[in-house]
């Protein structure tokens, strides 16, 4: 059997509102962009919890219809490493009393006789009389990163933040009732009140209709650098500070401190636009938009096998030749991983004529794995791991690389309690692991 031990996902929970199950579908897919290989919905249905789950994409995953009327409601997206077998881990995970629907990692779950990390989570609560005492033993035992939601066959909805507050996670009031979804965006856009972002640490409780706030546990706080960089969706707020913005200012440092001379900026759509907005207003070098994206949804990411990240690659992307040919290019990504996407970029580009191709990138080099939620691969698969910017340049076919500092992004962003494990390898956890162990365990 072969586990996941990351899951970067999306996550919402319903609270007393009639149609929660069609609602909450409804914002499974305004979360698509946090997890696209499995989805999964878990209703109350009279006294017990009902659950529907699929692979793929929303739409594909789940068939609405079956969904029955229900005032309380949970949901997930999931993205995680491997491509197989995945249906009887997609979540939420639910023994029809209690349900829960997860986004992060919790690595020292292998120090427990469990598969993945969300069952070592239902370990921990299942047995409790009360859930809230279970979430405190949860929050004492879990090492690593995670944003959780929780409904029982009581109606009883948590949500919760773990005390390094890793992961984003935002309550809302919605008609009747409350929701607590991954990213604000998802509420506004269903109509629903933004009311704050969960605190790290603290566990919302919601029954019969009244909110409870207790701080379980706290810590320094870490949040995920590249929930602003990469992940979230430009048009979040997390924590009071705004995705889009962050990611202007990432380009307009990327300017300032890394500037080539080209006649205009493209980006690789769609998550470096704003970074190459911002690039492009402090260089005074005109944004084109030299690339487009085809609506193969397909992330080349997840896909298995180099070969196949590399055929996605192209499908994925047109070159508009007039606006490349002949023209001196910088071309902006939020951040290189394996360097599959910018190695098929530059080459493709090239063809289509460009003269010169200076990458320039809105994050700094990722050199380690991440434990806290977000699928970066080994460290030898990591580009790089063992490049410099030359090296990588060279390896890439590019002109030159140039990256932010993590100081760079920190200011960039604006705040100063970031993760930024995947560039520097300081994990912000008790304990510390080894990514090669943690795969091993995933054979066994
Ligand atoms: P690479 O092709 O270098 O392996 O990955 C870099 C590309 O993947 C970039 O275009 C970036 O926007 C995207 N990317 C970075 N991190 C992630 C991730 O965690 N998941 C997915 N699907 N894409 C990512
Ligand atoms: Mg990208």
């Amino acid at each position: 059997m072969i586990s996941k031990i990351k899951e970067h996902c999306g996550i919402v929970g319903i609270h007393n509102v009639p149609d929660a199950p069609r609602i909450v579908y409804e914002t499974l897919k305004f979360l698509q962009h946090r997890g696209q290989e499995s989805a999964g919905i878990t209703f109350l249905d009279k006294d017990r919890l009902s659950t529907v789950k699929g692979l793929g994409l929303v739409e594909d995953a789940l068939d609405p219809i079956i969904l029955k009327s229900s005032n309380f409601s949970i949901g997930h997206v999931r993205y995680s490493t491997t491509g197989r077998g995945v249906i009887d881990e997609a979540q939420p995970l639910s023994d029809g009393k209690i349900a829960l629907a997860f986004n992060g990692t919790i690595p020292n779950y292998i120090n427990y006789n469990v598969r993945i990390d969300t069952e070592f989570i239902y370990e921990v609560l299942k047995n409790q009389e009360d859930i809230r005492q279970g979430i405190r033993k949860l929050v004492d035992v879990a090492d690593g990163g995670y944003s959780l939601v929780v409904l029982t066959n009581k109606g009883e909805l948590i949500g919760l933040r773990d005390p390094k507050g890793f992961r984003p996670l935002v309550l809302g009031k919605l008609g009747s009732g409350y929701i607590i979804a991954s990213e604000d965006s998802a509420i506004r856009q269903l109509g629903g009140i933004v009311i704050r972002d969960v605190k790290p640490g603290e566990m919302i409780y919601i029954k019969n209709g009244s909110i409870e706030s207790e701080i379980v546990a706290r810590d320094e706080v870490h949040f995920c650098s590249f929930e602003y960089i990469y992940f979230s969706r430009a048009d979040s707020i997390i924590d009071g500070v705004s995705v889009y913005r962050a990611r202007v200012r990432l380009g307009e440092i990327l300017a300032e401190n890394h500037p080539a001379k080209a006649d205009i900026v493209v980006p690789v759509p769609e998550s470096s636009v704003p970074i190459a907005l911002g690039f492009s207003r402090k260089s005074g070098i005109p944004l084109e938009y030299g690339l487009v994206r085809t609506s193969v949804s397909k992330r080349s990411f997840i896909m298995p096998s180099q070969d196949k990240r590399e055929s996605i690659v192209e499908e994925k992307f047109g070159v508009v030749g007039e606006v490349v040919r002949n023209k001196k290019i910088i071309l902006i990504d939020d951040s290189i991983v394996r360097g599959t996407t910018m190695k098929k970029l530059v080459k493709l580009i090239r063809e289509n004529g460009a003269s010169e191709i200076h990458v320039r990138i809105g994050s700094p080099m990722i050199r380690y794995p991440c434990y806290m939620g977000i699928d970066f691969p080994n460290k030898k698969e990591l580009i790089a791991n063992d490049k410099n910017e030359m090296e990588i340049a060279k390896s890439i076919g590019a002109d030159s690389v140039e990256y932010l500092s993590i100081d760079e992004m920190i200011k960039a962003i604006g705040r100063q309690d970031l993760c930024h494990a995947c560039f520097s390898g300081m994990y912000p956890l008790k304990h510390s692991y080894d990514f090669s162990k943690l795969s091993v365990s995933m054979k066994g």
